[in-house]
């Protein structure tokens, strides 16, 4: 905020250090807290740990236990407190109990009043509390803030905890010192607006991984589809076939194959919607179209299903690892030797079967590397320190190098067994098969888009040029309606 509105042209205080070091203690105007609480005291807290003046309005100062707040706070009524207070007030109390501090409205008349309270439950539509103290305080200056912070994030947040904090109000005069207040504790205030943005406000404490869903639900029923189709091929039937007891493989071994699978598939669906956003704007000669929302939405969740994509991998090396500690692994590398003697082989080395296993793994350990180089760029104290080039080279170049060595992985474990009849038990595929289906597309679709005529048309759309059916002409308006918007960046797909 660079305006700086007339109450604040004296600063709310000086800065933190200057006061820590005054001998006589913080000097400045007083900032008021109704309400005693687990909010209020952290909040009293960190306030006092910034040089700030407060002072706690309860109901009943008395009842207050000695020390819960610092010895610099002082606990008043919250008729007292609220006149102490020069332009701040705090009303750290839940909005149930709004009604009961009405009498305060005299003394909080001109003031800016802080909601920081909650959403009890996601609703939508309804009045926001803030909008509720607004209309029960008409002179006060309402503003929302500092709910999506923690007690416990209060306290810690020069440690932990997230320093995002929202604030929304009417009053820009009033918004503009929250926000400035909010700053001076350490914290990164977010303007949101007026007070209609307060209902979201007050809700985001309760939305519970908002982008995630759709991925999740995405990568389980991967999951589920590839560990159902394993268990009928590999356990169920042989069972009701042959009586074979293959029960024991579903603990590990059928997770364990279920993992890579979904882990491939999910990777490829990273992938895939940058190709379809690709084709989409060289049919169409623009990239001045919406995308079909339900390619808007993939977009924006290919970090959420690389970072799942990512969690199979790591779960399938770590599966891997343990395989060979199984009881049953020992049991059959023991019957494995015994046959060997019995049939007098003295050597049992195959050539191919020793390439087939080396490239596999070193395929599935480089594609796992660049995968971890993928994750690890997510972290957006990672992703802030490159710029745009770098990190689409990460997210896209590297990208495609793990889906392609994930896939030589796979192929390299399937190696020429597809075709045999013998690997079609019951007429179903090996897994790997269908896990392969849908990598291998977008690959050749990544192909087919480099070619030349292609990339560079597509190039040329996302620096602005339109086909001619799409270019306005002279004397019309130009075509970037309310219709036509520029697509979300997809950058190099
Ligand atoms: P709390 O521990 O229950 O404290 C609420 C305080 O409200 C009480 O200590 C009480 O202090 C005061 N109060 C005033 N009138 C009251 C009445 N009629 N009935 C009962 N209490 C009354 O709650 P809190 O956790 O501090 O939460 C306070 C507000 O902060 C809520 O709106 C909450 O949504 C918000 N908030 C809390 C957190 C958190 O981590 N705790 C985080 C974000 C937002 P006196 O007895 O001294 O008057």
């Amino acid at each position: 905020m660079t305006f700086m509105p007339s109450e604040m042209k004296t600063p709310l205080l000086a800065s933190c250090a200057s006061e820590q070091s005054d001998p006589r203690g913080p000097e400045g105007p007083v900032i008021s807290i109704i309400g005693s609480g687990d909010f209020s005291r952290s909040l009293a807290v960190r306030l006092v740990a910034c040089g700030f003046r407060v002072a706690v309005g309860s109901r009943d100062p008395r009842r207050v236990p000695g020390g819960l707040f610092p010895d610099a706070v002082e606990l008043r009524s919250q008729r007292a407190a609220a006149e102490a207070a020069e332009t701040v007030v705090f009303a750290a109390v839940y909005p149930e109990h709004y009604h009961t501090l009405a009498a305060l409205r005299e003394r909080l008349a001109g003031k800016v009043l802080v909601d920081v309270s909650s959403a009890a439950r996601l609703s939508g539509g309804e009045r926001s509390n803030a909008e509720r103290l607004a209309e029960l305080f008409p002179e006060s200056r309402v503003v929302k803030g500092f709910n999506v912070i923690s007690a416990w994030a209060l306290q810690a947040a020069d440690h932990d905890g997230s320093r995002q904090v929202l604030i929304c109000s009417d009053c820009s005069d009033a918004k503009a010192t929250v926000l400035q207040l909010a700053r001076r504790l350490g914290f990164s205030p977010v303007d949101r607006g007026g007070l209609r943005a307060s209902r979201e406000i007050e809700e985001a404490p309760l939305i519970l991984f908002p982008t995630w869903g759709g991925p999740i639900l995405a990568t389980f029923l991967l999951f589920l589809f590839f560990y159902l189709y394993l268990f009928l091929r590999q356990v169920l039937l042989p069972y009701l076939d042959q009586g074979e007891n293959n029960f024991y493989q579903l603990p590990l071994v059928t997770v364990n194959e279920t993992l890579p699978a979904v882990a491939l598939v999910t990777l490829a669906l990273v992938y895939l919607p940058g190709l379809l956003a690709a084709a989409f704007q060289l049919l169409r000669g623009t990239k001045y179209m919406r995308f079909p929302g339900w390619l808007d939405c993939w977009l924006c969740r290919r970090k959420q299903l690389g970072l799942l994509s990512f969690l199979c991998a790591v779960l399938h090396a770590v599966y891997s690892m343990c395989l060979t500690l199984r009881k049953a692994a020992g049991y059959a590398l023991l019957n494995a030797a015994y046959r060997q003697v019995k049939d007098g082989a003295e050597n049992s080395w195959v050539e191919q079967r020793v390439w087939r296993s080396d490239l596999y793994l070193s395929c599935g350990i480089l594609g796992f590397g660049v995968l971890s180089l993928l994750a690890l760029t997510s972290l957006p104290s990672v992703g802030n320190a490159l710029n745009w080039r770098e990190f689409t080279f990460v997210q896209s170049g590297l990208g495609y190098a793990a889906l392609t060595l994930s896939t030589m992985h796979t192929l390299f474990f399937g190696w020429d067994f597809a075709f045999f009849p013998s690997a079609y038990p019951y007429y179903l595929p090996p897994v790997y098969l269908l896990a392969l289906i849908l990598p291998c597309v977008v690959l050749v679709g990544r192909i087919f888009l480099a070619l030349p005529c292609l990339m560079l048309r597509l190039a040329k759309i996302r620096q602005g040029w339109e086909s001619a059916r799409h270019r306005p002409s002279n004397n019309q308006e130009p075509a970037r309606s309310s219709e036509a918007h520029p697509s979300l960046n997809v950058g190099d797909v």
